[in-house]
């Protein structure tokens, strides 16, 4: 047994490793547990977008109405695979409650505090310490291929302004002024003016790189396998015979949260939202300048440092394997020459395909705090669709709760137990 305390997190993606960052930099002595080999997983091939715009929650009125008719559609960005699995039923049902007008819009102040609190932190890393990021703030643009789709948009947009996200309804010339090299044939769109962008897999790198040189020790192909309990606290983490002392821990292990967190006794509902994206080489002639979102494919490209155009998309709801079903695949590269004439991209190899397994939460808002069972436990975990955008600020929150400091912003929303 490791005997000197230390401060634990079990999960060595971008939540993970930023909130080592935080807490590193309070002062602790951390150590990073991570089951995977540390070169991939859904925080490196996701589309590395940082997105204040994204203030609704995917759980918001329409979407059971929506997900109901794409069900019936291989092709079609949301999934649901029906099977009977007690933990399904449960996130399900705390979806379809979170999706009410209400609750909803409880939400909203949530996101968009946590998004800017976090972007301001991507702002802030690297000037005084090295950590290089990539950020990149250039804004965002929806493509609305239909009236409807842009109705809705503008409405969003309406939303926005009031809140004091900027954001700017835009015809098709504004649209050529911004991607003259592409042949939008769209109604017309909204520009984010304050979303920005980044290579995750780079940021990721130069993430590890940062922690390593500062002390912070990373064990990858280390997967916790069960915890220690001593009174009320968990008091030592096991990775198969080897134990480690735990001063406080932090599970920050995505979409595997569920599971972990029942071996702590505790129900943490958080299913996988699989993703797919694929990466090429910026072609010059339709060189894409700025990120967007094709909004009724649900497609998101970035293109991305050095000279990448990453296509992503898809939420496919089919519990937690790596799976690859190509006819969604197809489904997302058949959306891009819809939007834009011409960019024809053709089918990739399977083996192109990148997959990520996106850790989410029924309502849509992160967990992160304090456990009500044990006083040393805590959560950083359930970031859904934007866990990139979102790292830094969970990183920097859980620390001021860690280390019973005033947090940056009201966390109330956050609760980990309030499911259970
Ligand atoms: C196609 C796609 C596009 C996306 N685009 C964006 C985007 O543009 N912007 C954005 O903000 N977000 C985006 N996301 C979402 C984002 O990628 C995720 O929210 C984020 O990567 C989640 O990070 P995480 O650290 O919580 O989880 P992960 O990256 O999954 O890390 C969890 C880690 O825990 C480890 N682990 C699990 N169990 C154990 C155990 N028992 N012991 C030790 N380790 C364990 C795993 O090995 C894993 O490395 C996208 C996702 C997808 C799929």
């Amino acid at each position: 047994m490791k005997t000197e305390k230390a401060t634990i997190i079990v999960g060595g993606g971008i939540i993970g490793l930023f909130t080592a960052y935080y807490l590193h930099k309070s002062g602790r002595k951390v150590l990073v547990f991570d089951g995977s080999d540390g070169q991939d997983g859904c925080s490196y091939g996701n589309a590395g977008m940082i997105v204040p715009s994204h203030f609704v929650p995917l759980a918001s009125p329409g979407i059971i109405e929506k997900g109901l008719k794409w069900l019936l559609d291989s092709e079609s960005p949301f999934y649901i695979q029906p099977k009977l699995s007690m933990s399904l039923l449960k996130w399900g049902l705390n979806f379809y409650k979170a999706a009410a007008e209400k609750k909803m819009h409880l939400a909203v102040p949530h996101l968009k505090a946590i998004s800017l609190l976090s972007k301001e932190e991507y702002r802030k890393t690297g000037q005084t310490d090295g950590l290089e990021t990539g950020l990149t703030e250039k804004g965002l643009i929806m493509y609305c291929k239909t009236e409807k789709g842009l109705e809705e948009e503008a409405h969003t947009a309406e939303w926005a302004n009031k809140i004091g996200i900027q954001a700017k309804v835009i015809d098709a010339k504004e649209i050529h002024v911004l991607e003259p090299n592409l042949k939008a044939n769209v109604s017309g769109g909204v520009f984010f003016e304050g979303d920005a962008h980044l290579n995750p897999a780079i940021l990721m790198k130069n993430l590890k790189t940062y922690l390593l040189k500062n002390e912070v020790e990373i064990f990858y192909n280390s997967k916790i396998t069960d915890f220690e309990i001593a009174g009320d606290k968990v008091s030592a983490v096991m990775l198969g015979d080897k134990k480690f002392a735990v001063e406080d821990l932090i599970i920050a292990t995505g979409s595997w949260s569920e599971n972990m967190a029942k071996k702590l006794g505790i129900y943490l509902p958080v299913q996988a939202g699989k993703g797919y994206s694929v990466s090429l080489t910026q072609n010059n002639a339709t060189e894409m300048m700025y990120p967007g979102i094709l909004t009724e494919a649900r497609v998101a490209m970035t293109p991305m440092a050095p000279d990448i155009l990453r296509i992503g998309g898809t939420m496919e709801i089919s519990g937690i394997n790596l799976e690859k079903n190509m006819n969604r695949v197809r489904g997302i590269i058949k959306s891009v020459p819809a939007y834009f004439e011409n960019l024809n991209i053709e089918m990739p190899e399977r083996n192109d395909v990148w997959v990520g397994l996106r850790p989410c939460s029924p309502d849509g808002l992160p967990y992160i705090g304090l456990s009500q069972k044990f006083t040393n436990l805590y959560f950083n975990t359930g970031h859904a669709m934007m866990g990139v955008s979102l790292a830094p600020g969970s990183g920097k929150l859980i620390a001021e709760i860690i280390n019973k400091r005033p947090v940056s912003m009201d966390v109330s929303g956050f609760k980990p137990e309030r499911f259970a």
